[in-house]
């Protein structure tokens, strides 16, 4: 029984993230993810389903169109496989529970507002006005099971939406002034929204200065010198990238860092 729903949620998984590939290409260029059809960017001929199995068509055509033989990008069966891992993992630990079902979806959204951010420096409102309705309607819907953590119940939803937007909003504010550029992009304040409504006010707070760290860290060691070492004006951060994975580990096991962090306080 464990073994068929660990199954299935790793097919969904896959099928979730053959339309979150959609998402990724089509957002950002402002198109439709409904119509038309599936076609390849190059020959632009309509893919039949048999070649639009998620993973297995890619394998099967070895990465190359059917109607004009040029590559496919191995982006696609990437994105499925990760989302189908993540639907796998989420089942693993939480079986066939409705937790499980609202932490899939979360995590597949922040999957695509990273790969979307670090590809275009965008984060389309797909993602997060999407991302927070469902989160929204989630809480109430866990709250009359009574069943709410790791996520945040109804109303701290709503303060940890206006936190997460306010604390970066700030980050951002003092970042232009010590940069003297525009230091963020207001993708950044939405997608802080949509994650605050998740996790609620405090870890909402820790996601951005989670994030932020991490952000600042390989922007200074990694990004920085090899711009520079190029001659290159200083890109923009798609600080998406680093706040997507950090919304995940301070979800799952940020109270644990606070109480640590609080015993730790206390010790010393
Ligand atoms: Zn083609």
């Amino acid at each position: 029984m464990r073994a068929l729903v660990l199954a299935y949620a790793a097919l969904v998984g896959a099928c979730v993230g053959s339309f979150l590939n959609v998402c990724i290409t089509r957002w950002p260029e402002n198109l439709s993810v409904v119509r038309p059809r599936s076609r390849c960017p190059r020959c632009e001929k309509p893919i039949a389903w048999y070649d639009n199995i998620p993973i297995v068509s890619w394998l099967v055509l070895r990465g190359k169109c059917r109607g004009c033989g040029l590559p496919i990008s191995a982006l696609y069966p990437g994105v499925e496989l990760l989302v189908a891992l993540v639907w796998l993992a989420c089942a693993w630990r939480y079986g066939a529970t409705f937790l499980t079902l609202r932490l899939a979806i979360f995590a597949t959204l922040l999957v695509g507002v990273a790969i979307t951010d670090v590809r275009t420096y965008t984060i389309p409102d797909g993602f997060t006005i999407t991302g927070f309705i469902f989160v929204l309607l989630a809480a109430f819907i866990a709250a009359i099971f009574g069943e709410q953590l790791p996520f945040a119940s109804p109303f701290n939803a709503i303060v940890g939406a206006c936190t997460g937007a306010g604390a970066i909003a700030i980050v951002g504010w003092l970042g232009e002034a010590a940069l003297k550029k525009e230091a963020m992009g207001f993708g950044d304040v939405t997608l802080m929204a949509f994650i605050g409504a998740a996790v609620g006010p405090e870890l909402a707070l820790l996601t951005v200065f989670v994030g932020a760290a991490i952000g600042a860290v390989v922007f200074l060691a990694v990004i920085a010198p090899i711009s520079k070492g190029r001659g290159k004006e200083m890109p923009q951060v798609p600080f998406g990238v680093f706040l997507s994975p950090a919304a995940l580990v301070t979800l799952l096991y940020g109270r644990q860092m606070v109480a640590a962090y609080l015993t730790y306080l206390a010790g010393a």
